[in-house]
């Protein structure tokens, strides 16, 4: 029963589906995370710190707990077909395609912290481009889950690799972990930089330089 990050989206459309609102984002999500036994969990995670649940400024955490948890981890429950949808494309040329500064929100599966930063991607077409706007949406559902900052790195390349067949993928993740932060280690190294190269982005140092350069030039 534990959700691996490799598992995630397969065997669940047996479970029941419910339509969440998100307080204050005017966000509406459907979700199969059973949302009253993670609110219980919530109410006893509370009592275990020393904290009231009965308390007033209390009352409805629980609730809201289960419900950003549901959303923060909604990445298991998508697909990578569904996220793409109809958005590859027929292209010639062999021009590297670099898309910077995509945001990412994620939380580390060692402390169940934030993390979050940036995604820079690249890669050569071979005969097949994607809509920019699926890089978010790609990046996002990998974000959703726990994660280790390499690991997102990587199922972001392959993900690309899966959908386009490019030449090659480039994937840079920087990232600010507040688990170091907020836990006073590694001050210094709270940024965190980490890459995965595919394909030509990983044989030819040439165009792995190229990537790296494009993202050096102007802001992300
Ligand atoms: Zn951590």
């Amino acid at each position: 029963m534990s959700p691996g990050p490799q598992s995630g989206g397969q065997e669940r459309g047996s479970m029941e589906r419910k339509m969440v609102e998100l307080e204050d984002t005017g966000l509406t999500f459907a979700t199969e995370v059973d949302l009253e036994r993670l609110q219980a969990l919530a109410a006893e995670w509370l009592q275990v710190i020393g904290e009231d649940p009965g308390r007033e400024g209390l009352l409805k955490t629980p609730e809201r707990v289960a419900k950003a948890w549901a959303f923060l981890t909604r990445g298991y429950r998508q697909r990578l077909e569904e996220v793409v949808g109809g958005a590859v494309f027929p292209a010639e040329g062999s021009e590297m395609v670099v898309v910077k500064g995509v945001e990412f929100y994620s939380m580390c599966e060692h402390h169940l912290l934030p993390f979050f930063g940036k995604v820079h991607i690249g890669y050569i077409p071979d005969g097949k481009i994607l809509g920019l706007s699926k890089f978010a949406r790609i990046v996002d559902m990998f974000a959703r889950r726990l994660q280790v900052q390499e690991r997102l790195a990587v199922q972001i390349a392959e993900a690309i690799q899966e959908v386009l067949e490019p030449q090659g993928v480039g994937v840079v993740v920087e990232g600010v972990h507040l688990c170091m932060m907020m836990r006073g280690v590694e001050k210094q190294h709270s940024r965190t930089v980490t890459s995965a190269m595919l394909g030509v982005f990983r044989e030819n140092q040439k165009t792995r330089e190229e990537f790296l350069s494009h993202l050096r030039d102007g802001t992300a």
